[in-house]
């Protein structure tokens, strides 16, 4: 999609309203318009990367420096028992958006969004051979 197009840089460049949370020259946070709860917010870079493995580390460094500052805002204005910060990346993953984003999703003992997801066990064997052939990628 055309950077011109995509709703994230719109709400960057103010060209669609946001009920924005925290700005400063690299990071901009707002509500999401379709919370999973109140207080559900969304951090951004002010530029434009699709995935997280695209971001510089420079702009990943300044997107980590204030996570926690915003969650805990959210935390403390919401008054939830616990947050998640999500990232999705790529349509399998649930990313709707291609514009790198975190999510803070506030949460509630019991409030039914999810608790554990599914997991499994390796057979024996298989968690040494992909660990090995992640280090191999690492750049
Ligand atoms: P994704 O599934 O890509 O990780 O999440 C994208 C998020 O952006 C969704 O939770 C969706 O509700 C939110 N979103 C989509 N369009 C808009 C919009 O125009 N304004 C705001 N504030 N949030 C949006």
């Amino acid at each position: 999609m055309a950077e011109q197009d995509c709703i994230f840089s719109k709400i960057v460049k103010g060209e669609i309203p946001a009920q924005k949370v925290y700005e400063d020259e690299a990071v901009l946070a707002f509500l999401d318009i379709n919370p999973i709860s109140d207080g559900h917010t969304l951090v951004i870079p002010k530029q434009k990367y699709e995935k997280l493995d695209e971001c510089p580390a420079e702009v990943l460094g300044q997107l980590a420096s204030k996570l926690g500052k915003i969650a805990q805002a959210v935390a403390a204005a919401t008054g939830c028992d616990g947050y998640n910060v999500l990232c999705n990346n790529g349509r399998a993953a649930g990313q709707l958006i291609d514009y790198v984003h975190f999510h803070i999703i506030p949460r509630n003992e019991g409030d039914g969004v999810f608790h554990r997801w599914p997991h499994f066990q390796y057979p024996t064997g298989k968690i040494e051979e992909i660990a090995a052939k992640i280090r191999e990628n690492i750049k």
